[in-house]
């Protein structure tokens, strides 16, 4: 499933309130009923005109079951609807290229509204390949498409929440900007995943940094859960002049191999930033001295693989890390307290133990093997609509549905 953006600037403010209905309407139904999204869009004359013009273009979705036939919001239109709330919090002003497509993730560089290059990353969980998995499959395969966007905005919140707390605490992650829905904006890196890079001056230095991070991250309540090669960024800087080196050639593609990828240069300073949050996990978990430890060995056995370094030092270990803790910083609590509930970090938690971790597909441009049937695909769709049973009184929580998008406004497109 591809972010498309064609179709943004055609929605008229009318349309923009039906599918925020669509999606109101998503928390309590599966599929929403005609009347209901009427109700709620309190657009009800025209509403008939604005599901047809959505469903054309894919935003909605039409769900024939056996009690009723009603909609269902496609992964298209939970995208629209959190570009949009980009756009009018003045966070993202056009959609660049797109960088990276993790496992789980679709990135693109976007622009701010005053020009700073930006990260947009789009949470698509459910799209991962199943050859791997073997367990749980069922578990994955029978969800709807409405969970998997829960699960995704889940992931979303929780990468957006840990962000904010690591980077005040002055950890080296990507400063985060917005998050919406399955998406969160952060600050671009320039620099190579950790992947790319086929020397460094000083392994043993480099070594001693990730190292001392995870230990860092211990202290303050936390294991990342996926501290690899992929999620590891090197940004370079000149140390001589102090200027940052010329950007190279495929800056904008970090995903790509490139033959500007830094050599061992000894007057660069590489500084490793950490990203990618959704399964970072508490170290009061019950299995947190396993991850810790996939955590330290996998950073060991990249450095013997790619540099041919091996520290001389064991360890780092879960029980001395944890001994260093500081009892007044728990960012793991925090966390938790900021929205981010226990309940929601265990809906998360289950999904990801299904699915496990596999390093080896992590971050690479590619097909996927096989994939979740999104539905968005399957075109239910058919402009003749039913006609409208009063509506019943549901109880909805109401939002506040947004004001009137520019919809004249093209940047986005
Ligand atoms: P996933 O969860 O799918 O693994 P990541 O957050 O790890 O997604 O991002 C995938 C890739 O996108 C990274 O390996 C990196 O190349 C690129 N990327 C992600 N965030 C940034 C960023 N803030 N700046 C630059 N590149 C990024
Ligand atoms: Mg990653």
């Amino acid at each position: 499933m591809k972010l498309d953006t064609k179709a943004i600037r055609y929605l008229t403010p009318e349309d923009w309130r039906v599918l925020t209905a669509v999606e109101m309407g998503s928390k309590n139904h599966e599929i929403v009923p005609t009347p209901i999204i009427a109700q709620i869009s309190g657009t009800r004359s025209g509403v008939h005109r604005c599901i047809s013009a959505l469903a054309k273009v894919g935003l909605i979705a039409k769900v024939k079951n056996a009690k009723y036939d009603g909609y269902r919001l496609t992964y298209g239109g939970l995208d629209y609807l959190a570009l949009n709330t980009h756009r009018k919090s003045s966070t993202i002003f056009s959609l660049g290229n797109q960088i990276g497509v993790g496992k789980e993730s679709d990135i693109y560089v976007v622009a701010s509204d005053t020009g700073s290059r930006l990260v947009l990353k789009i949470h698509r969980l459910g799209r991962i390949s199943f050859r791997t998995v073997k367990a749980n499959r069922d578990y994955l395969r029978n969800r709807a498409s409405g969970s998997w966007m829960y699960l995704s905005r889940l992931a979303a919140m929780k990468e957006y929440a840990f962000m904010q707390v690591l980077r005040r605490e002055g950890f080296p992650v990507p400063e985060p900007v917005g998050q919406s829905r399955h998406t969160v904006v952060m600050e671009f890196i320039d620099s190579f995943p950790l992947r790319q890079i086929d020397s460094v001056p000083n392994p043993a230095k480099l070594y001693a940094e990730l190292m001392e991070l995870i230990v860092r991250l211990a202290r303050v309540g936390l294991i990342h859960g996926d501290f690899n090669e992929f999620n590891i960024l090197i940004k370079e800087e000149r140390v001589a002049s102090g200027k940052k080196k010329a950007a190279p050639k495929e800056a904008s593609e970090p995903q790509q191999e490139s033959e500007d990828a830094p050599k061992a240069d000894p007057s660069i300073k590489l500084t490793p930033i950490l990203i990618d949050f959704p399964q970072m996990l508490s170290t009061t978990h019950t299995n947190a001295a396993f991850y810790f430890d996939r955590d330290v060995a996998c950073v060991k056995r990249f450095f013997l693989r790619r540099f041919k370094y091996e520290s001389d030092e064991p360890g780092p270990f879960f029980a001395d890390a944890i001994k260093g803790s500081d009892l007044t910083k728990r960012l793991d609590v925090e966390v938790e307290a900021t929205g981010f509930s226990r309940k929601m970090a265990k809906e998360l938690e289950k999904y990801i133990e299904a699915v496990g971790i596999d390093n080896e597909q992590e971050g690479e441009l590619g097909e996927q093997d096989e994939e979740v049937e999104y539905e968005d695909d399957e075109n239910e769709e058919d402009d003749e609509v039913e006609n409208d049973e009063e509506a019943e009184d549901h109880d909805i929580e109401q939002e506040e549905i947004p004001e009137d998008p520019q919809v004249d406004d093209p940047k986005l497109a």
